[in-house]
């Protein structure tokens, strides 16, 4: 007992004196996407088809041809069938939606993503309707939007399901912490807050309206920010030794990525802190692969 409350004065001073835990993102993907392939190959070995990825591509857009790229070729590496679907920039939403059909009804298809952002021309909302939600691997479809608020969720956001993996490599337990999620975002604030409430977490959601948003991160034994404002999140914020997951990906003037949160300022008082990058971002892939392998066995029964 002795030993265990020395054990953790000396982390609250580790943390107060800038010594958090840096969580290792790009370590934790990788170790995902090696369980990924194992499980692949033993599909593989049973003479069991391979899950396959299909990412539909509208349009030129840079940062979203370079997010293709890493997925089609994480995909490949951990043993999956890939593909990207490029279609050009003045593509018809009944052309897309077309795409989107054909993809529902190929059974070799077990996972599609459309990219976003989509031209100005396409409904997203209504593209996002017609995945079949078994194959949604981006989880954004009504239906398994609301399987997730239900508690029900198969098919988990990719992002808010890394930091969530993250959380629980750090922590098996986060049963009656206090969470706070600056953010409230469909793709990342909402779900996340979702799980870290299935998780037991005593859960706050933080936004534009918040008031005294300082004071109510101050409470957090967990913060998440989600925020897309580079440095947002101040040092002098943080709550001695609690964990900081930094979902944002911002571009500095000098071509930098930086996070929502100073790190350097949180980190020295932290307990543990994921940078940026090397932190949620490479969890997001992983999981996606994550998702299309468990769409894969929903539905076709292995
Ligand atoms: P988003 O849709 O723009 O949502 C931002 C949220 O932050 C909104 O809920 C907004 O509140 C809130 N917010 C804005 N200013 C605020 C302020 N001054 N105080 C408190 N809350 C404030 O962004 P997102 O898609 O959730 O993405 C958030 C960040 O995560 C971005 O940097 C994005 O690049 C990054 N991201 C990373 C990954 C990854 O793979 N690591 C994946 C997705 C996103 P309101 O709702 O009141 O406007």
């Amino acid at each position: 007992m002795q030993q265990e409350s020395a054990r953790i004065e000396q982390a609250k001073g580790e943390a107060m004196a800038g010594q958090a835990r840096i969580i290792d993102g790009k370590a934790a993907a990788a170790e995902l996407r090696a369980e990924i392939g194992r499980e692949i190959a033993a599909l593989k070995a049973a003479g069991r088809p391979l899950p396959g990825l299909h990412v539909v591509l509208v349009g030129e857009d840079p940062a979203s041809r370079v997010y293709v790229g890493s997925k089609e070729k994480q995909a490949v590496e951990a043993g999956m069938v890939s593909q990207v679907h490029r279609m050009p920039a003045e593509t018809s939403q009944a052309e897309l939606l077309a795409k989107v059909a054909a993809l529902n009804a190929d059974p070799e298809v077990d996972g599609i993503l459309v990219q976003l952002p989509l031209p100005r021309q396409i409904d997203v909302d209504a593209v996002i309707e017609a995945v079949d939600p078994a194959k949604d691997v981006d989880c954004f479809h009504p239906l398994n939007v609301g399987r997730l608020a239900a508690g029900q969720g198969k098919l988990i956001p990719c992002t808010p399901l890394g930091a969530m993996l993250l959380l629980k490599q750090l922590m098996p337990s986060l049963a009656g912490l206090e969470a706070v999620v600056i953010g409230r975002s469909g793709i990342v604030g909402r779900p996340m807050a979702q799980l870290l409430v299935q998780a037991d977490c005593t859960v706050t959601i933080a936004h534009s309206r918040t008031r005294d948003l300082p004071a109510v991160v101050r409470r957090a034994d967990i913060v998440v920010a989600a925020v897309g404002r580079a440095r947002f999140v101040q040092g002098d914020w943080i709550k001695p030794g609690a964990t900081v997951i930094d979902v944002g990906i911002n571009r500095l003037p000098d071509g930098k990525l930086c996070g929502d949160v100073d790190y350097e300022a949180a980190a020295a008082v932290a307990g543990a802190i994921t940078p940026v990058p090397g932190g949620v971002g490479p969890m997001t892939i992983a999981c996606l692969l994550r998702n299309t392998l468990t769409a894969y066995r929903e539905r076709r029964g292995s």
